[in-house]
């Protein structure tokens, strides 16, 4: 190993401190395997039980009449979510996207959104119409009410209690942090919050927000009440060969509204070509639950490396994890850059290109990225990115294999060092 890595110009010392890490988080990544091995045979389950079958690989076109292979991954995906339906569409075409539709098709004008565990995802603001937005709920009479994390960062159930009226009808919940400091929440903690408000209005629709967070642990929160989870395909449930898509599973209800507002009333689950992606769809599925594993191992590896150098990392080093994403904070801009720099340098694909900070439209500092994936966007693929100011935190997530993950973390360390940002005791 040591001379492969020299090869990649790592340096004795960094692949030390590397290998003494990892020996000691053996014991954690075997857990991990078997939370890999619970949720593999889940999947595998799935696909038996609704005999998933050569004929489910192949397409349709046009209308997508009759289309077998999308039919029955929507019942394999309904059965590993335990839900009545599911809705699962190259369609659909990202995670904003498909959280829309669900918000979308299940409130009418009058209704009233809640959030009881604080702000949703950034890109949600102008699906609810926090931030101006054309074609926002707002703009069709759908009011909104959130309740912030207590200092402590439970739940204000005063507060969700006094802030559930007559209009509320749904209540969407978020599992992962997305770019926020607060943890993500567990399924049983997401669990508890939805008894606490069905005690107080039974008949309220329930979203989760699952967006990083399927398979990272045995359950998911449709297995503790909620009516509806929604995610993207190019991150955890995709596995890495998903191209594109999202899913909704859920209530009968609920996935048919999303249905009849993705394509049309009175067509609803009936249209929908599934073009040549069905076989990604599944393959990714099946590799799902061990693409997940690899990720949570890498991102413990780099918890571990970089609190031990003496940075704030959330989750810590020694944490549960609830989804696959880990923030390291660097309080210095070059250490943060050259940690985006030791990412792509690792990257199977444009390994060649340096990122560099710069401005993205929606934010109000520069920005840095590195991907170096196979399909566009994809975040269950190794990538890390930070919005370029203090405290100059990198969020980094993904790895299809534990391989790259851990390679891509030593080019990070080497990166570092290199450039003398860091010393190794
Ligand atoms: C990624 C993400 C989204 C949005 O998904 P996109 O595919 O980027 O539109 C929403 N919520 C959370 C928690 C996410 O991580």
């Amino acid at each position: 190993m040591r001379n492969i890595y020299k090869d990649f110009g790592i340096d004795d010392k960094v692949a030390e401190f590397s290998e003494n890490i990892i020996k000691e988080l053996k014991p954690r990544f075997e857990i991990i395997d078997e939370l890999a091995e619970i949720n593999q045979l889940k999947v595998i389950s799935a696909m038996q039980k609704n005999n998933v079958s050569e004929a489910c690989m192949l397409g349709t076109t046009g209308y997508g009449y009759n289309d077998l292979g999308r039919d029955t991954l929507e019942k394999v995906y309904a059965d590993i979510f335990h839900t009545e339906d599911a809705l699962v569409r190259a369609q659909i075409t990202c995670g904003t996207h498909a959280l829309a539709l669900a918000l979308m098709s299940n409130l009418r004008p009058g209704d009233e959104l809640l959030a009881p565990a604080g702000k949703p995802y950034d890109t949600l603001e102008e699906v609810i119409g926090i931030r101006e937005s054309r074609g926002s709920l707002k703009e069709y009479g759908i009011s909104y009410k959130q309740v912030d994390l207590l200092n402590n960062k439970d739940f204000d159930y005063e507060g969700i209690k006094n802030a559930i009226n007559e209009k509320t009808k749904l209540v969407a919940i978020q599992r992962s942090k997305g770019y926020q400091t607060r943890p993500s929440f567990s399924v049983d903690q997401i669990g508890e919050l939805i008894s606490f408000i069905r005690g107080i209005k039974p008949e309220v629709i329930i979203m989760v927000d699952n967006c990083y967070g399927e398979f990272t642990e045995e359950k998911e929160p449709s297995d503790v009440g909620a009516d509806m989870v929604v995610g993207s395909l190019i991150k955890n449930p995709g596995g890495g060969l998903a191209p594109l898509g999202g899913y909704i599973c859920g209530k009968k209800e609920c996935v048919e509204n999303a249905a009849y507002r993705l394509t049309s009333p009175g067509l609803g689950k009936e249209v929908g070509a599934s073009l040549g992606v069905l076989k990604d769809f599944y393959q990714g599925l099946f590799l799902s639950p061990t693409v997940v594993a690899s990720a949570l191992k890498g991102a413990i590896f780099a918890a571990n490396v970089y609190e031990r150098l003496g940075f704030f990392v959330i989750p810590d080093s020694k944490e549960e994890r609830h989804d696959i994403i880990q923030a390291v904070t660097f309080n210095d801009k070059d250490k943060m850059i050259a940690f985006c720099q030791g990412i792509q340098a690792a990257s199977p694909v444009d390994s060649f290109v340096n990122p560099e900070p710069w401005a993205m439209p929606g934010y109000d500092s520069d920005v840095i990225m590195a991907a170096g994936a196979f399909i566009s966007g994809s975040s269950i693929e190794l990538s890390a990115d930070g919005p370029v100011k203090e405290p100059y935190s990198v969020y980094f997530q993904g790895g299809l294999t534990f391989p790259h993950v851990k390679f891509g973390i030593i080019k990070t360390l080497q990166t570092l060092y290199e450039r003398n940002l860091i010393t190794l005791k």
